[in-house]
């Protein structure tokens, strides 16, 4: 997303290693529930791995071809769809951006999402928080099946805090 602010900020990027190994448990994951792991689906994930911060779908589009070609957005937005189903991405909707999930929890899709998400240079941190869990139980019991829930915590990450 690029820094509004000009002091330093920790680069949360993946190392390739890791983004290979996160991209083959998904595979995997999909692979053992039947569901395939498609070319653009696989392409969408490692760009969100890759980038370590949210991106907003156009910048996924226009990423999307090695050779520096762009998508056609229905591809992107399917790929996305699927990923955020399978709570692998997850969507930040008070920025409009997409985020690979950072959760280590071994069924993504029982997890409600909290994200922290700093105002003054872009950083957004995953959480776990207490309450998801019981807020989904809530949500069974009343009889909804829930596909996605995101908290979204705005303010100042650690390094814009001190920086003044
Ligand atoms: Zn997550
Ligand atoms: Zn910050
Ligand atoms: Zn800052």
């Amino acid at each position: 997303m690029g820094a509004a602010c000009d002091h330093e900020h920790p680069d949360c990027r993946p190392g390739l290693a890791e983004v290979e190994r996160t991209l083959a448990a998904v595979e995997g994951q999909c692979a053992a529930e039947g569901e395939r792991m498609t070319a653009p689906r696989r392409r969408v994930l490692e760009l969100l791995l890759a980038a370590g911060e949210p991106v907003k779908a156009y910048d996924l589009i226009a990423r999307f071809g090695a050779d520096g070609q762009a998508a056609k957005p229905p591809t992107v937005y399917r790929a996305l769809e699927f990923l955020e189903r399978r709570g692998v991405v997850h969507r930040i909707a008070s920025i409009s951006a997409y985020v690979a999930c950072t959760s280590a929890a071994d069924d993504a899709r029982a997890h409600a999402a909290a994200f922290l998400i700093c105002d003054c240079c872009g950083a957004t941190e995953e959480v776990a928080v207490a309450g998801g869990e019981a807020f989904l139980e809530a949500a069974a019991s009343a009889g909804y099946s829930i596909e996605r829930t995101t908290i979204e915590g705005h303010g100042r990450c650690p390094a814009c805090r001190v920086a003044v």
